[in-house]
């Protein structure tokens, strides 16, 4: 086997090992705090650890290649164990869900996960790289879901199939993009993660080509996650630097955030033609108002993206722990959690083995 799988399973094994979960009766009352006064309002759930793409920050195609140990099937979580710890989830204070991966729509029958997850009185989102939406965007929409965010990393061809590294073309995606939009799946977000000499020549035009669109385009700092991007600062374009190149083009002016804790800034175009998003985890920090906790592909609650380990509930639906037990033990994961990794992020902690956003969810 090679080290590079080693040092993959290495990792997974920390997260397994790391599955103590406290024996404490924590009731749900619908608010919970973690030690800095955070609650958890926002559940991610990855479905697959698999993807369609390479994006060369995300999967690069040398670390997730044909001898890469993915999940085997038995261990992912069913669609019955996901609901049953969402809605435990939402007992405590969630109210919006995220599906992600991987690229969840590669999950077999996703929408009947969709299905189950809209019995609950929260809102349903989903990311995808957009290319299974003409296909599947209609029978979304028709399982309660409520709105996409498509990633999108250039406009022009050369660029993006560099970045997706499997020869993709920008317009199967913005059909994508038009079948969520024809479904009804809207506002549509359009994520772009922007790499310093890689895309960001690509920031302008996407800008150009969404205004007045009616979808919300987001850019994204590169960042550190997992331990197979080979980050490194100097490829990290400041959110500042994306605002004063569109701003030079066409006029932009800041606007308030929708709720507390919204990851993005946002920014309105001064003509009235629509906004954009700017996700600053590098260079503003926004830990101190994150609400989100990650559910992994098998089971594992992750309470930042940044993590090193994660804590197994699957081991107690499996074991047939009542959902009282299962209630008490996220209380007690989220009421320990004092995580504000890009607050304390330096080049060492850039080097640590963190978990793959492919496995983690993004
Ligand atoms: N396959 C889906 C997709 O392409 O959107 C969902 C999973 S993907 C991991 C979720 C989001 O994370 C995408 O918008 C992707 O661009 C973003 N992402 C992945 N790696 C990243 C990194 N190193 N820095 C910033 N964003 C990243």
């Amino acid at each position: 086997m090679s080290e590079k799988i080693i040092h993959l399973l290495d990792t997974r094994t920390a997260a397994r090992t790391a599955a103590v979960v406290p024996d404490l009766a924590i009731p749900a009352t619908g608010r919970l705090d973690d030690t800095r006064g955070r609650a958890v309002r926002d559940l991610r759930i990855s479905v697959t650890d698999r993807c369609n793409f390479r994006c060369v920050y995300c999967m690069p195609k040398s670390v997730f290649d044909k001898d890469y140990p993915y999940l085997a099937r038995a261990e992912l979580l069913s669609f019955e164990e996901i609901e049953r710890i969402a809605t435990l989830f939402v007992a405590h204070g969630v109210n919006k869900l995220r599906i992600t991966g991987g690229e969840p729509l590669l999950r077999k029958n996703i929408e009947q996960l969709i299905e189950r997850l809209a019995r609950l009185p929260v809102e349903i989102t989903l990311t995808t790289n957009g290319t299974l939406l003409p296909q599947k965007a209609r029978a979304l929409r028709d399982a309660g879901l409520t709105r996409v965010t498509v990633s999108l990393d250039a406009m022009d061809d050369d660029t993006f199939r560099r970045m997706n590294d499997v020869d993709f073309p920008v317009s199967q995606v913005l059909e994508g993009i038009d079948a969520a939009h024809a479904a009804g799946l809207m506002p549509i977000k359009v994520n772009m993660v922007v790499k310093r000499d890689t895309n960001d020549h690509a920031i302008v035009p996407m800008a150009r080509h969404f205004k007045g669109s009616g979808h919300i385009v987001r850019f994204i700092e590169f960042m550190d996650v997992g331990s197979s991007n080979g980050w490194k600062m100097d490829e990290v374009l400041p959110s500042a630097d994306v605002i004063a190149r569109i701003h030079a083009d066409m006029p932009l002016e800041p606007i308030g955030a929708n709720y507390p804790g919204e990851v993005a800034q946002r920014w309105r175009h001064v003509d009235g033609s629509g906004e954009i998003g700017v996700i600053s985890s590098v260079t503003q920090a926004f830990c101190s108002s994150c609400t989100r906790v990650r559910l992994s592909t098998e089971g594992k609650i992750y309470t930042c993206l940044f993590a090193t380990e994660g804590h197994d509930l699957r081991a107690l639906l499996r074991a047939g722990r009542s959902d009282a037990d299962i209630t008490s033990a996220i209380g007690a994961i989220w009421q320990a959690r004092g995580d504000r990794y890009s607050e304390i992020r330096t080049a060492d902690t850039a080097a640590r083995r963190k978990i793959e956003m492919s496995y983690i969810g993004g």
